[in-house]
């Protein structure tokens, strides 16, 4: 089987969501090749995860239509069973257009996955987690989106091979006019293998810095629920949830979360869940791992200290 897996870099690194992707494929038993676009800086990495070809399409510009025919072309010529992305918003974005293109469907947000024959099965969570499904591919191509941190990464060997691709020449419906990028030294929700989330019982935005500051001792990324959001004292970008991110890290802490459905929809897989909530009927405290009932503000501070001690 021939598994095509769309990579991505980040500052000249290969994404570890990327990482993982190429590892399921590898581990399906699968001939493993990478397509992936930018500077081509993180293209000889992905050898290591035993990618075999890696098709480079150098562009410093986000062109999706572009991208998505090549992809499908290359899906076409090379006789690819399934293609692979990371449940990411370019993996959302890619992924559709490709499926349009090879007339089938998005197998998405997968956290478990398998092959039988040429056919690709994936289970995902559904209802907000309190489900799973199974999906069974029925066409000849398979395009599948993996859930961050569902899988581990393991290294591998690849010949890595680099083939460059260029445009078709054929013009885009839709350009890009301006790319603000948001400037932060933390690390992103898409790669967090830990996340500190604020809900609204951080009372104000100036008490976000509390989440902030616990993220920064930790290495973690910043979150928050969407009633934060929406009161504007975190970036849209940072909501996790149904109607924001989904994140899987192995370490999630909620602090004066409540744990609306909405929310859970989008971290209830991570691996160990604590949470800090003043009300123990709290549905948060139903997933936790580790739950403290008590006043944030009185546990926060000392909890930051001491792990600020600890962790230097
Ligand atoms: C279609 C739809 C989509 C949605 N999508 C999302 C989504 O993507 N993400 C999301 O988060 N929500 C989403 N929501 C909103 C969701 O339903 C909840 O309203 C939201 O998650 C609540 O956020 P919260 O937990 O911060 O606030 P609240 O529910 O108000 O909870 C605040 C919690 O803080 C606790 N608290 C208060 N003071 C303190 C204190 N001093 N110390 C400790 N604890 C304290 C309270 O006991 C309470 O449990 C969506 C809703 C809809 C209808």
């Amino acid at each position: 089987m021939r598994i095509l897996v769309i990579a991505q870099e980040k500052d000249g690194a290969f994404r570890k969501s990327s990482r993982e992707a190429v590892t399921v494929s590898k581990k399906l038993g699968a001939q493993t090749d990478v397509f992936i676009a930018g500077t081509g800086a993180a293209a000889k990495e992905a050898s290591a995860y035993g990618a075999d070809t890696i098709y480079l399409f150098k562009t410093s510009e986000y062109d999706a239509e572009m991208q998505s025919r090549l992809i499908a072309a290359k899906v076409n010529e090379g006789g690819y069973k399934a293609v692979f992305f990371a449940h990411d918003w370019y993996g959302r974005d890619i992924s559709a257009r490709v499926a349009a293109l090879l007339d089938t469907v998005v197998l998405s947000d997968a956290t478990q996955i398998s092959v039988d024959g040429d056919r690709v099965a994936i289970t995902r969570p559904v209802y907000s987690g309190k489900a799973k499904v199974q999906l069974k591919s029925k066409g000849p191509v398979a395009v599948v989106s993996l859930r961050s941190n569902s899988f581990t990464i393991e290294e591998s060997t690849g010949k890595g091979e680099i083939v460059e691709i260029f445009g078709d020449g054929m013009e885009p419906k839709a350009k890009i006019v301006e790319f603000t990028p948001v400037v932060t030294k933390r690390v992103s929700l898409a790669d967090a293998d830990r996340v500190v989330t604020g809900g609204r019982g951080i009372k104000e935005a100036a008490n976000y810095k509390l989440i902030e500051d616990l993220a920064d001792i930790l290495g973690a990324a910043a979150g928050a629920t969407r009633a934060v959001v929406d009161a504007g004292w975190a970036d849209h970008a940072l909501q996790v949830g149904q109607t924001g991110q989904t994140v899987a890290p192995n370490l999630y802490m909620a602090i004066g979360v409540s744990g609306a459905i909405q929310h859970l929809a989008g971290m209830s897989s991570s691996k160990i869940i604590v949470a800090v909530n003043k009300d123990p009927e709290a549905p948060i405290f139903g997933v936790a791992t580790y739950g403290i009932v008590g006043d944030l503000f009185e546990v926060i501070p000392p909890l930051s200290e001491e792990l600020k001690k600890m962790l230097g």
